[in-house]
């Protein structure tokens, strides 16, 4: 359970009240590696993803983030709780 993460993108699919993340898995990676990547690679293939560094967190991102009512919802096979 992610309960735990705590999230103020509230246009997030798997942002939920209480600023909270309802996605089942997450993961964060570098910006540069973010943009870079399609929406399919995420966390269903976090233990493939070679390591991406960062120097502060602004260099950090969410791949998990998809926009609420996005077509791309269901590309990455990440679920809501
Ligand atoms: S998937 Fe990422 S951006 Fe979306 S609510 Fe969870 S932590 Fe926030």
């Amino acid at each position: 359970m992610n309960q735990h993460i705590h999230c103020s993108v509230n246009n997030c699919h798997y942002w939920a009240e209480g600023n909270k993340c309802d996605a089942n898995e997450i993961v964060v990676t570098s910006d540069s590696f973010g943009s870079s990547m399609p929406d399919r690679i995420d966390a269903t293939q976090a233990s493939t993803i070679s390591a991406t560094p960062a120097s502060s967190c602004m260099e950090t991102c969410c791949k998990t983030f998809v926009e609420r009512g996005s077509k791309n919802i269901n590309v990455d096979g990440v679920t809501r709780l």
